[in-house]
């Protein structure tokens, strides 16, 4: 244990502060994070205890942020210090326009690797609770992927219960929609697995599962409507395909993992025992980053068995206005008009600004012929 003063004696800056508490660098590969005093308890003292008894050994120990030392003041559990992990940020790649800047092998690769990620805690009887990108890290060159934000896992010791307390939004469950996770053991491996599976769709499609739909009014991504869509079962990418966005790569790019796809968003939206294991998608895909590949100058590799490259093919969304969560925006499409707009496509524009060229061309024609007619007049009338 490390006594809360002593550790602060050492130089460090500040890396991350909100949430549950504050995030410290040492500089020398060693992060604290250090728990608001009004949320220290019993409960979380316990739950980082349980956490540094239960070190993984070996490569897993590598990529994941596991505490390693409670930190204590005056004896009393207040954070813990952790393995600083290098890594770009997973949820940039969840932005349309970044997405397909990394290799399809790489992403392949780095899905692949969440999923192995998965398997293995929940061999462990540990539950990820909070699946999302915004809790991964990978590197662009090899798709290794690191999961942070370890201390909000979910697992037993004994008879007791130690909660995942939070999950995004956007990768939530339909059977979580209204769930207050911190009262309730809501999330197990079967919610998992469907984070899992929405993590997936959004890293090698581009788009979210359930956007695009006539439900979520056409790319929303507001929590409470891509719910909704889940429970109608509108997966478009299966069901109805003039319904998919036009920024979402070919679905067609996926066809190994469809039936997985289809396991999980059409049957398993309403029955989540129908969604496949972290460990039917750890197999898939890593067959998918194995598969034979083409290479597109834009994009790098890409499934050899397309007749061309999937991601030259996707369109960037053009975002009419930041995003809301009370009031969901459509997203414009590239080219065509969000539902319900008046707005000018882009050969509208074009046409607009030769219009605008000739009209000007024009005015300094007839300004230069009039001129010597008006001033013979001037002359005139002077006269
Ligand atoms: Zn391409």
């Amino acid at each position: 244990m490390t006594e809360l003063d002593e550790l602060m004696k050492q130089t460090h800056s500040l890396l991350r502060g909100g949430g549950e508490g504050t995030i410290y660098d040492f500089g020398n590969g060693r992060l604290a994070k250090v728990y608001h005093p009004a949320l220290r308890s019993d409960y979380r003292s316990n739950k980082v205890k349980w956490l540094v008894n239960h070190r993984f050994s070996g490569e897993f120990a590598r990529i994941i942020a596991w505490p390693d030392e409670a930190i204590t003041d005056h004896g009393v559990i207040v954070g813990f210090t952790m393995p600083k992990l290098e890594a770009n940020p997973l949820a940039e790649l969840l932005n349309n326009d970044n997405t397909f800047t990394v290799d399809w092998k790489i992403r392949a690769t780095i899905c692949r690797n969440i999923a192995a990620i998965t398997t293995h805690l929940h061999r462990e009887g540990i539950v990820v609770g909070d699946l999302h990108a915004s809790n991964f890290g990978y590197d662009a060159g090899t798709g290794k992927v690191v999961l942070y934000d370890v201390d909000s896992l979910q697992f037993r010791d004994g008879k007791r219960l130690y909660l995942c307390e939070v999950a995004h939004d956007d990768t939530r469950p339909p059977e979580l929609a209204k769930i207050d996770l911190s009262r309730t053991e809501a999330l197990c491996e079967d919610t998992d697995n469907y984070m899992l599976a929405i993590t997936v769709f959004q890293l090698l499609i581009g788009a979210h599962p359930y956007a695009g739909t006539r439900a979520a009014d056409r790319a929303s991504s507001e929590s409470g409507i891509l719910s909704r869509a889940a429970l109608e079962g509108e997966f478009v990418f299966e069901t109805d395909k003039s319904s998919v966005p036009v920024y979402a790569a070919a679905y067609e790019v996926t066809s190994p993992a469809h039936d997985l796809f289809k396991r999980c968003f059409i049957e398993g939206a309403s029955d989540p025992n129908a969604r496949p294991s972290a460990l039917e998608w750890e197999n898939i895909l890593a067959e998918m980053a194995r598969e034979e590949m083409a290479i597109c100058q834009t994009h790098g590799n890409y499934p050899a068995r397309m007749s061309s490259c999937p991601f030259c093919e996707a369109k960037s969304p053009v975002i009419t206005t930041s995003a809301c969560k009370s009031t969901p925006q459509p997203i414009q499409q590239k080219g065509g008009k969000p539902p319900g707009s008046a707005s000018t496509s882009p050969n509208d524009s074009a046409l607009g600004i030769v219009a605008k060229i000739v009209l000007g061309i024009l005015a300094v024609v007839v300004g230069i012929t009039l001129l010597p007619v008006i001033l013979v007049f001037a002359v005139l009338d002077e006269l």
